[in-house]
């Protein structure tokens, strides 16, 4: 079994997802007491959160290379950076080490195209509906996004910071992510996308009548068939 490294804290909230997630995953496919080899670094998120805010990319790539080199020289055999958002510095992560970094939007394309469908709702932070690194990467991968309006978007990035990047799940919440992901599905999105690390704790497969693509845990399954060969 490979060494499957995290890049995490972006929040820890997803963060403590994955690692319960690879572990079951491990458990499932292996049985007995085989759990999954790791190796974890975090990042202080209000660090990430202020360069975001901030807009300082370059920063954030920075911090994040340092991390992947960490993780490298722990023994990591690949790397998941556990955070949609963060894949807009993919490439400095990438270009940091040696080892693969399992791409989220590559994995998200995969399961998409793999039900038959080519146009997806998508829930996220901002800076995922609006910047080009993500839904580019769809895109390129013929998977067609609709994101919430300008409204709709301030309200998942609300959710999202200050409710389950700090632990909260509120039932109110969730009934409006749903309702923003029903304004997708009435504009002709055909499933939607759980496009950040942190929505699965409150929006789950079965609450939407069209499929649903749960990122973390797309990107820990996609990171299990690949530690195990
Ligand atoms: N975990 C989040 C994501 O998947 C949001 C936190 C962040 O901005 O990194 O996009």
């Amino acid at each position: 079994m490979q060494r499957i490294g995290v890049i995490g804290g972006m929040s820890w909230e997803s963060t403590a997802e994955y690692l319960r997630l690879l572990n079951q995953g491990v458990r499932g496919r292996l049985g007995g007491l085989h759990s999954a080899r790791l190796a974890v670094g975090a990042v202080d998120f209000a660090d990430v959160e202020a360069l975001q805010v901030a807009g300082r990319w370059g920063a954030a790539g920075d911090l994040l290379a340092a991390e992947a080199r960490g993780l490298e020289a722990a023994g990591a055999d690949l790397l998941l950076i556990a955070s949609n958002t963060m894949h807009e510095v993919y490439d400095d992560v990438a270009g940091a080490v040696a080892v693969p970094v399992l791409h989220l939007a590559d994995v998200t394309a995969a399961a998409v195209t793999a039900t038959g469908l080519s146009r997806v709702g998508l829930l996220s932070t901002r800076y995922t509906a609006e910047r080009e690194f993500y839904r580019g990467r769809l895109a390129d991968r013929g998977v067609e996004t609709l994101v919430p309006d300008p409204a709709g978007r301030e309200e998942v990035q609300r959710i999202i910071f200050e409710e389950l990047c700090t632990g909260r799940v509120e039932a109110a919440s969730r009934q409006r992510l749903l309702a923003v992901a029903g304004d997708l599905l009435a504009a002709g999105a055909e499933g939607i996308v759980l496009g950040c690390t942190e929505l699965e704790l409150s929006v789950g497969a079965g609450d939407l009548p069209v499929p649903v693509f749960p990122t973390t845990t797309l990107h820990c399954r996609a990171a299990l068939d690949l530690a195990l060969g």
